[in-house]
């Protein structure tokens, strides 16, 4: 039987209490790391750590708009475990979508306080704690496909992700010579409140826009496939990889926006 490809790391899971970040938090788990999920839905990660199992997995309170309580998060790995090898940042918020001439920038600034300042700070500290302990970690965020293209009807959200790949490539850029590496995934659509938020609709209307946009026939983006794209940057198997944005999104971006079903499935 092969080892597990993250036995005995220590990995936090940003907004691990739901969708792709609960399904990273599982494989991450079943993977060998201990876990960490910290998240501001205190009873769904609860629910999430305690299936999981509490030898593998805890839950913590913690609001990535504030940098203590991302400190705090940090420190209580180190504290627990001795050491932090993953981050994997991922909470993200949407927020409704609508015309960029009726943008809130209230909302704008909401959005980037958790998508973006969010992800700087919990960048900063889980570096900081590889630093000290000379620990050659892997840090993995949470983009999208947006990050790289532009998109209608969210510009914060546009926007936020834009800053998140920048993050990365700044972070990899000054954190690789203390061997940490530091890339991103960028998923297409995949049924989530989020997502279900933001389209407005069902999680198999989720799926049905995404098939409709997507190059690949026969497979729908479920959030076990960014689970597994984050678990290979998170593994040895990237070893080498570090400033990637790995897109995960069926061939979506590999087109512009001018085949016929694309311009219907972002007419909606
Ligand atoms: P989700 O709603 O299931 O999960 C998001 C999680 O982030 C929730 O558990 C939420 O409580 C948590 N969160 C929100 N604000 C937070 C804060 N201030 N502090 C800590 N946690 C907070 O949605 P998801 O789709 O799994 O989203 C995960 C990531 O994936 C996000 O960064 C999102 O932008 C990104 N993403 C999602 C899609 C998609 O189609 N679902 C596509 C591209 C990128």
């Amino acid at each position: 039987m092969s080892r597990p490809r993250l036995e005995g790391k220590v990995a936090i899971i940003t907004g691990g209490a739901s969708g792709i970040g609960e399904a990273t938090a599982r494989l991450f788990a079943s993977q060998g790391a201990l876990v960490i999920i910290a998240d501001i839905q205190d009873e769904l990660g609860r629910a999430v750590a305690a299936s999981i199992g509490l030898d593998r997995c805890a839950y913590r309170h913690c609001d990535v708009r504030d940098e203590k309580q991302v400190e705090a998060t940090v420190d209580f790995a180190v504290q627990t475990h001795g050491r932090l090898d993953v981050l994997f940042s991922n909470a993200g918020k949407m927020g409704p979508a609508g015309p960029f001439l009726e943008a809130s920038l209230e909302e704008w600034d909401d959005i980037m306080a958790v998508n973006a300042r969010g992800a700087a700070a919990t960048v900063k500290h889980a570096a900081r704690a590889m630093v000290a302990r000379k620990t050659r970690g892997s840090i993995v965020c949470t983009a999208s496909v947006v990050a790289s293209r532009g998109g209608t009807r969210a510009a914060a959200y546009v926007a936020s992700k834009h800053a998140v790949l920048g993050l990365v490539r700044a972070a990899a850029a000054e954190l690789g010579e203390h061997g940490i590496r530091v890339n991103c995934v960028s998923p297409s659509a995949v049924a989530t409140p989020l997502a279900c938020a933001l389209l407005g609709c069902s999680p198999s209307e989720v799926e049905e826009y995404g098939e409709a946009l997507s190059r690949l026939k026969g497979v729908v983006l479920k959030a076990s496939h960014i689970a597994e794209a984050a678990l290979f940057l998170a593994s040895e198997e990237s070893e080498y990889i570090t400033g990637l944005d790995l897109v995960v999104d069926g061939g979506r971006t590999i087109v512009g926006q001018n085949a016929p079903e694309v311009r219907q499935a972002l007419s909606r």
